[in-house]
């Protein structure tokens, strides 16, 4: 027989550095930045545009801080999912209200483009957990599916319970994404084809964002897609995570 013992402690000391230094650069960066966006709001509201070549330069950097801004906003909700010192089981979240209210959203933000947004909810659909981080992960998945799938395509959402627990799915019939994809995914800045994500935005932290969540609420991702068919992100809640409607017991 053989036991191995490793020390842990130099590696902990370094990942904790790690989070610790992503946080503080989010953080310091956050005030030179809001001072840059507000100042370049002013010049461009006072711009006439007598100057096209000066009102474009100003346009692109107003464009580009907007999304260090994002960037910056995402990088401290991911910090501060990691630090992972908040307590959320006394929170309920009500799932049905919550999606129906980011059904709008996706519709509002599909617009001009046309998708076809269904939701389909059934079981219970209260959820112990964070009602911000439960709504920002589903968000997530879902306006992804807005941003990556072709015009006129199809989006369902849906909510089911079973002896399992609870689980929510976002598909879709959008371009789908290679299977040796699929495992980086939820990596930080992983992009599937960098050249579609510039079109698109985003910060590349999306789904680093939902894996997160799940993880503090015992739940588990699950991602299928297949290429030029569309994908499917599943998110799995154990049964104890199900609060029971007032009423019902
Ligand atoms: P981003 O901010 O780039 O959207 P995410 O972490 O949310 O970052 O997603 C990572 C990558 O996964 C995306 O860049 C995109 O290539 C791919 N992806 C995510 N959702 C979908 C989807 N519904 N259909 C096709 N590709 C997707």
């Amino acid at each position: 027989r053989l036991m191995v013992v490793r020390d842990v402690t130099r590696l902990q000391h370094l990942e904790q550095m790690r989070r610790d230094f992503v946080a503080n650069v989010s953080h310091e960066l956050r005030t030179p930045l809001t001072v840059l966006v507000g100042y370049l709001e002013t010049l461009l509201d006072a711009d006439d545009g007598s100057q096209p070549r000066r009102q474009r330069a100003l346009q692109q950097m107003q464009q580009q801080a907007e999304r260090m801004q994002e960037l910056l906003r995402d990088l401290l909700l991911l910090s501060r999912l990691e630090s992972g010192n908040e307590t959320q089981q006394q929170e309920v979240f009500d799932v049905s209200s919550g999606l129906q209210g980011l059904a709008q959203d996706a519709r509002a933000l599909s617009a001009e483009r046309g998708h076809q947004i269904d939701l389909k909810i059934s079981g219970n659909t209260l959820l112990h957990g964070s009602q911000a981080e439960l709504q920002s992960a589903f968000s997530n998945l879902l306006f992804n599916a807005v941003k990556y799938t072709q015009n006129g395509g199809r989006i369902e959402m849906r909510w089911w319970q079973d002896e399992q627990g609870g689980h929510f799915e976002v598909s879709d019939n959008g371009p789908g994404i290679e299977e040796r994809h699929l495992p980086r995914l939820t990596e930080r800045f992983y992009r599937v084809d960098p050249s579609r994500n510039s079109a698109t935005g985003g910060t590349g932290l999306g789904l680093a964002i939902v894996k997160h969540v799940l993880l503090r609420h015992d739940g588990n991702l699950e991602i299928h897609s297949t290429l030029g068919k569309g994908s499917r992100f599943s998110c799995h809640f154990p049964a104890q995570r199900l609060a029971q409607a007032p009423g019902t017991y």
